[in-house]
Parts: structure tokens; sequence; C-alpha cells
């Protein structure tokens, strides 16, 4: 299974190696989607995790355990492609490369990869095609 996972790290943890230990301690595969982490200083990480359910919830444990506040991400943004009228709306404000706007074509395109499930764009869209699917 997978699980998307936002860490906020208190400044103490920033050098410590957190995702090296999930791979190797947990056998869990990490997928780092966005970082923000600077020596000494309060940093962020949004982390795909992927294994067996016990090691995620062992590793997810583990952060826990040693000071990482861990957010689950629980959005599955919904777009219907085919309403789309491409007008880029939900681009302005995405904070994240999830949705752009094809500089050639000028076509959106979603990655789900990239999302960080702030729902901004469901507010955005002014036909309402943007949902959340959870
Ligand atoms: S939920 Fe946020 S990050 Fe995801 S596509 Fe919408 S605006 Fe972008
Ligand atoms: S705001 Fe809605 S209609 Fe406009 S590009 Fe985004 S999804 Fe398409």
């Amino acid at each position: 299974m997978k699980k998307k996972i936002f860490l906020i790290f208190p400044p103490h943890l920033t050098d410590q190696p957190i995702t090296y230990t999930l791979i190797k301690k947990y056998d869990l595969k990490t997928n780092i989607l966005r970082a923000s982490i600077n020596y000494n200083t309060q940093g962020n990480l949004l982390l795909e995790l992927e294994g067996t359910k016990e090691n995620i919830s062992s590793g997810i444990r583990y952060l826990e355990n040693i000071g990482v506040k861990v957010d689950f991400i629980h959005t599955e943004i919904k777009w219907d492609e085919k309403a789309c009228i491409h007008c880029g709306a939900c681009t302005a404000v995405c904070p994240s490369d999830a949705l752009k706007l094809d500089s050639n074509s000028w076509l959106l395109s979603f990655n789900a990869e990239e999302c960080l499930g702030c729902k901004l764009c469901i507010k955005a869209c002014p036909l309402k095609i943007i949902t959340n699917g959870l």
C-alpha cells in the first residue's frame, strides 16, 4: 500500500537520517514529493511511503516517537478533464506543479503525485469540475 504524509521536523531533527531509517529499518520505499529542510530550523517534507500496512504503521510510530509531527493527506483530487475549458484559474492557486497549463498547447494537466491536498483548486474552478474524490 501507499500513504502520503506531511512531516514537520523540529530544529534538532533536521540533520537526522530519517528517510534512510524508514528505508533500512522499516523496509519502506520513500518518495520525496516536496522538501524544505534547513539545518537547525524547522523542516517540512511531503513524503509518499510504500510498503506493507504493518511497516507503514511502524515507520509512522517511529517518526512520532522521535518528535516528528505527522499529518496525513486525506485529499484525492478528481478533475473532470472532458468538462475542462482550460482557463487556468486553478493553476493560479496551486502551490505545487500538480496543475499545469502546457506552454505550447495551453491545455491543463493534472499530476496527482505532486498534489499536496490543499484543496485550493476546488474553490478556484469556476465550473466546479475539481472535486475531492474521497
Ligand atoms: S489540492 Fe492543492 S496542490 Fe493539489 S492540485 Fe489542488 S491546488 Fe494543487
Ligand atoms: S479552473 Fe476548472 S475549468 Fe479552469 S482550467 Fe482549472 S479545472 Fe479547467
